[in-house]
């Protein structure tokens, strides 16, 4: 027994056994994953049946080497045929592990890549083994039966495991990137260990280290590259975000040209909270099995969000992926079932873009998916191309954002002011400076569009900066003190408060034209981004403690978290026009405004309200105590010139 287990020359058998117990692990592992049926599935099954036939016909060999039994049993001639068998499943590991990644990476050959790497190499080292049979240039069998390489002609039998090698390598440098990094590790790990393993077949002799290697290999495998959840989404039986992500980008990283439909069921997100999970997810196999038929085999089907799918088909055709989409939204007028569940109805919507020629980054189809789903509903359009797109929308952003840059260049902005009442002193006492932008080719353009423009590019910022100085500039080069002026309002983006310098900044304008703090009132609005918060209240309290007083814009609309508008040093709080105008018009809305005053009330902090057209509205708001009223009914916003004339006139 202690013969066995510390002789070297049993090594082998020993690593065999150990490898071949490694490989039913990972079997194991994997059946017991559910996942979908796909073609890397099936080369990994492949991959792995073949290392675990290798070292099934190695343990045996090892065996019948020691037992005298077997040798009588199964004779030299029939055994040289199960080694030379052994030696050509061995041999054909390399082509299954290319195939393996070439299906992680989505790639293709052409024909004639196929027969110089794949072929034939595959066909040199193939025929190698197979001369072992009838001539012994390549190999010789010892005394005890064991079939050895002749070095170093020899090494034409690793002439496939050369080739693919160098192929995998070059192919994780080329498109690595489009994966993690544990995934990355784990490709080059199984390259170097195919690599050592050779080498040390080669030094020893021993013809179980490199299977050893392989099995090794399979199980990280099994628990990274052919883990499911990382990008399935179990409960559709489709691959998930991240899977979509990952396989657009190795697209587009070859070059390759491909169709994208998305489609956008409506209802589908109350419909899965609502229902039971087995119950919801048999109506979602039901749509991804439907849509798998609708749309061919070759076609990759995804699960963005609760109710947007997506599916990218190889070819990029046009009027092929529109009917599709056609047949599919068609569908959706006629109930689903589950074989639990009742009649359930859905409504689609799609959009089909084609890439690389209508979007050449992940980002620019993710935009326009986005997209597609809000004016797919607004247009009420079964099938929306991404054109149509285009026309009203993504043009119209890119040609303000030129007009914005231009803008910039050119001085084609201009500060208004808009004069806010003060019902106590019966005066105007402050006012808010809004920026106008009047490109010479396109006309007037609102903040409501430039505005969200400048905030995704940037340019937010230096647009900011100008309008706090043109304000300064109002203080220093005029009398408007004089005329009852106390403060000016200035709007900060939200891409103003996370510039780490923006305190200094702004203090510094201010001191160069002596312009006290409490001359600038400074508005922010709420975000729903938590970290984005963070940076903007240290901004905030920075400033407040050198006497800055901040508004909180548009209460009442989207994100006002009451928490944190009690952490921020805020001294008035401007009522949206979104609150102000309804409460005039039914008595709900009216309830909610007094609602909302009280809660200011209660906080201590002053009143604007906003968007005030009419004088029943403004002497309203005056009895509810609205500490300031800005609106259309008094002003609206000026240039410089009139705001002034305005001033010397009112107050
Ligand atoms: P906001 O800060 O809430 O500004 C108030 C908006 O309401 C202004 O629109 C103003 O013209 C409008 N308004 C005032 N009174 C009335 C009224 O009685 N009825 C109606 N219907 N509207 C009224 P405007 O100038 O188009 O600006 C829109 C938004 O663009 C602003 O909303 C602000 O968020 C942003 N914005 C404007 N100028 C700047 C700026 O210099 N910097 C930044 N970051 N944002 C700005
Ligand atoms: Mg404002
Ligand atoms: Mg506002």
């Amino acid at each position: 027994m202690s013969d066995i287990a510390f002789n070297p020359s049993y090594f082998n058998l020993w690593f065999s056994l150990c490898g071949l117990i490694l490989n039913v692990v990972v079997m194991i592992v994997y059946s017991f994953e559910s996942t979908l049926p796909t073609k890397q599935g099936r080369c990994f099954l492949l991959l792995t049946g073949a290392i675990t036939l290798v070292e099934l016909l190695t343990l045996w060999h090892c065996i019948w080497l020691d037992s005298a039994g077997l040798q009588q049993m199964v004779p030299v001639a029939i055994e040289r045929y199960l080694t030379t068998a052994e030696k050509l499943v061995m041999l054909g590991t390399p082509l299954l592990a290319i195939r393996y990644i070439m299906e992680i990476y989505h790639l293709r050959l052409t024909k004639a890549q196929t027969m110089l790497m794949l072929a034939l190499p595959q066909a040199i080292s193939w025929l190698t083994v197979l001369s072992g049979l009838f001539s012994s240039f390549f190999f010789h069998y010892n005394e005890r039966g064991e079939m050895l390489y002749n070095y170093p002609q020899g090494v034409l039998a690793y002439a496939n495991a050369v080739v693919f090698l160098c192929f995998a390598a070059y192919k994780n440098f080329h498109y690595g990137y489009t994966l993690s990094i544990e995934r990355r590790v784990i490709l080059w790990l199984y390259l170097a260990m195919a690599i050592l393993g050779a080498a040390m077949r080669i030094m020893t002799g021993s013809v179980s280290v490199y299977e050893f290697f392989l099995s090794i290999s399979t199980l990280l495998y099994v628990y990274t590259l052919q883990n499911p959840r990382e990008y399935m989404n179990l409960e559709a039986g489709c691959y998930n975000r991240r899977g979509f992500d990952y396989i657009i980008q190795t697209r587009l990283a070859q070059g390759r040209t491909f169709a994208v439909s998305s489609i956008y069921i409506d209802d589908l997100a109350i419909l899965e909270s609502t229902m039971e999970e087995q119950k919801a997810s048999e109506i979602l196999h039901g749509i991804t099995d439907f849509l798998r038929q609708g749309c061919g085999e070759s076609a990759e089907i995804f699960r963005l969000q609760s109710g947007v799918f997506a599916i990218l088909t190889p070819t990029a055709e046009e009027g092929k992926s529109v009917r599709a989409m056609e047949y599919v939204c068609e569908r959706f007028k006629e109930p689903w079932h589950g074989a639990h569940t009742g009649q359930v109805r859905l409504s689609a919507h799609a959009c089909v873009m084609l890439c690389p020629k209508e979007a050449s980054d992940l980002q620019q189809i993710v935009e326009i998916l986005d997209q597609a789903e809000v004016e797919a509903t607004r247009q009420s359009k079964l099938v929306i191309r991404t054109q149509e797109l285009d026309m009203e929308n993504r043009m119209k952003r890119r040609r303000i954002a030129n007009a914005v840059k231009r803008a910039i260049e050119e001085h084609h902005f201009e500060v208004y002011y808009q004069p806010i009442f003060d019902p106590g002193t019966k005066r105007f006492t402050s006012a808010e400076a809004l920026l106008r932008l009047r490109d010479p080719d396109m006309g007037f353009i609102s903040p409501a569009e430039f505005i969200p423009v400048a905030e995704r590019n940037g340019m937010i910022v230096q647009i900011d900066k100008y309008v706090l100085e043109e304000v300064c500039r109002l203080f220093a080069e005029t009398d408007i003190r004089a005329l009852g002026i106390r403060y000016i309002e200035v709007n900060l983006s939200v891409v103003d408060c996370i510039q780490s310098d923006l305190a200094d900044r702004v203090m510094d304008t201010m001191r160069r034209y002596r312009v006290a703090p409490e001359e600038i009132n400074l508005e922010v609005t709420e975000t729903a981004e938590e970290g984005v918060s963070y940076t903007m209240l240290e901004n905030i309290k920075k400033l407040a403690r050198e006497g800055v007083a901040f508004s909180l814009d548009d209460f009442g609309t989207g994100y006002s978290n009451l928490m944190r508008m009690t952490q921020m040093p805020l001294k008035l709080i401007k009522l949206d026009k979104s609150v102000v105008q309804p409460a005039f018009e039914n008595d709900y809305s009216y309830r909610i405004l007094l609602g909302m005053i009280r809660l200011i009330r209660t906080l201590h902090k002053e009143i604007v309200a906003e968007g005030v057209e009419t004088e029943e509205q403004s002497l309203r708001l005056i009895r509810l105590n609205c500490d300031h009223i800005q609106g259309f009914y008094y002003a609206r916003p000026l240039g410089r010139d009139n705001f002034l004339r305005f001033l010397r006139d009112k107050n």
